[in-house]
């Protein structure tokens, strides 16, 4: 049995890049520990997409900063995008990416191999089974910040202790709220901002942090906020409430 999630570990930038080129980028821009492509997730013809599909070596994730509505995405799911833009068999991408994987490089591919007709020896390898070893961040960051309970949350029935709980803390400099997330060990992996000035919200009234140039995001779609907190309890009850947003728990 061949394990996706393993396969995919496996694939370097350049196999990365091969296989974005193969899928139908016309062009790409490799940086330091990224890479950007057009936007092919959500445009059919890559000379029409703009340079916004970002690939971060680390995290082996994809993010489209324009049409796509996730958070991110793997290379298996650029994949199922592209299949159905173009209306194409699933399967047989992914045994490409099989092929690739393996033999590290890229048989020869043209437009032909899309009208040939394919039967798919995918069903038997396992089923990507994501789980992101997402790096993590030193807490000492959070010095920057300081505890006060905004009355924007208070107000939401938020409370203090609650507040403090889930570590909660507020940025002087941007007014805005500071969401500290951790991973189920309690590790810190990510840092979102409740903008509360109008002209911030414009951009979005959730958003990443920037540190001194450095964006403290991390692929949402991978991880449970407040699971370091409720762990135990879930454990007791056998039960868990599962919500969308960082104000749910
Ligand atoms: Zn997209």
């Amino acid at each position: 049995m061949i394990d996706l999630k393993k396969l995919k570990e496996q694939l370097t930038p350049e196999d990365i890049i091969e296989l974005v080129t193969f899928l139908g980028a016309d062009r790409f821009i490799q940086r330091n520990n990224y890479i950007i492509f057009p936007t092919i997730c959500h445009n059919i013809d890559s000379e029409e997409a703009s340079l916004k599909l970002y690939y971060y070596e680390n995290s082996q994730l994809f993010k489209c900063y324009t049409g796509c509505p996730e958070e991110s995405f793997d290379i298996y799911a650029l994949f199922e995008k592209r299949f159905k833009l173009l209306k194409k068999n699933y399967d047989y991408y992914k045994d490409i990416v099989l092929v690739i994987a393996k033999n590290k490089k890229v048989v020869e591919f043209n437009n032909q191999i899309f009208n040939d007709k394919y039967e798919s020896d995918f069903s038997q390898y396992n089923s990507p089974n994501i789980v992101l070893n997402i790096p993590t961040i030193s807490k000492r960051i959070l010095k920057a910040f300081t505890f006060f309970p905004t009355a924007e949350w208070l107000n939401d029935g938020i409370s203090e202790e609650a507040m403090k709980e889930y570590n909660i803390l507020y940025s002087i400099d941007r007014n805005s709220i500071i969401i500290p997330h951790y991973n189920e060990k309690n590790e810190l992996i990510g840092i979102r901002g409740r903008n509360l000035n109008d002209e911030d919200i414009a951009y979005g009234k959730y958003t990443p942090v920037q540190i001194e140039g450095k964006i403290y995001s991390h692929p949402l779609t991978y991880n449970l906020y407040g699971l370091n907190n409720v762990k135990e309890n879930i454990e007791r009850y056998r039960m868990a409430i599962i919500a969308e947003g960082e104000l749910s728990p």
